[in-house]
């Protein structure tokens, strides 16, 4: 349930508070420099959308649908503060910085392609009182001049991701998503995504636009479960 007080005391406390880094605590920033440094890539060993055991990124079935996949980081130490921080305890603050962060992987996109975000599910919002995944598209937008259209719509659904079985998540997410007006047909497309799990939810939205005439998707997650959370029933492949 929402609590309107509680939610506009944390966002009135996030503007006239200092900020102290996610990671080590210090005052000044919500993620300091030093602790830039401590972000990881997630190991090459397993697949960054599906979380199968896979020797690279891209397992060959998440090829079919997706073209590349990228991350910040492994989902762990400051870098899950920060998202944390940013969905569960109103640090708006955290959104400017994560697209600080994702810079210059962002610089790096093709200029030919279309950057889209996976926008957040209504109920979530009216819980945060703010999108955050449009926040950090936005800030991303400011910063590096590109613009970041939003091309799909999420519908809302009572069931909590994080309750759900990896199928069941497949089943939930393909259902999920339609376009927007936008025309996407012909272009390259880059999907922007917080964490990324079991890669349905990228899976559902990168078919959504591959069925719009999309020529290709790519995922930029910020960050990637890592796999030994993940793996205990998959084989080796
Ligand atoms: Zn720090
Ligand atoms: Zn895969």
């Amino acid at each position: 349930m929402l609590n309107v007080k509680n939610t506009m005391l944390d966002a009135l406390l996030e503007l006239i508070a200092p900020h102290l880094c996610s990671s080590c605590g210090a005052i000044g920033s919500v993620f300091c420099d030093n602790c830039k440094y401590d972000i990881v890539y997630p190991d090459e060993d397993f697949c960054w959308c599906c979380g199968n055991a896979y020797r690279g990124r891209l397992c060959d079935d998440c090829r079919l649908i997706i073209k590349e996949i990228d991350c910040l980081g492994a989902r762990s130490g400051g870098l899950q503060n920060l998202i944390g921080g940013l969905k569960f305890q109103y640090r708006r603050a955290a959104a400017k910085r994560l697209a600080g962060l994702m810079l210059p992987i962002v610089e790096q996109l093709s200029n030919d392609a279309l950057l889209t975000y996976i926008p957040t599910r209504a109920s979530n919002i009216r819980i945060r009182g703010y999108d955050h995944m449009a926040l950090i598209a936005r800030n991303i937008q400011k910063l590096s001049g590109r613009q970041v259209c939003r091309l799909i719509a999420v519908a809302d659904s009572h069931l909590s991701q994080h309750k759900l079985s990896k199928t069941a998540r497949q089943i939930a997410a393909s259902a999920a998503f339609h376009l927007t007006a936008n025309s996407v047909s012909g272009r390259q497309v880059v999907i922007i995504d917080d964490i990324v799990t079991t890669g349905a939810t990228v899976r559902a939205a990168a078919q959504v636009l591959r069925d719009g005439g999309a020529a290709d998707v790519s995922v930029l997650m910020i960050a990637r479960q890592p796999s030994t959370t993940i793996r205990q029933s998959v084989k080796i492949a």
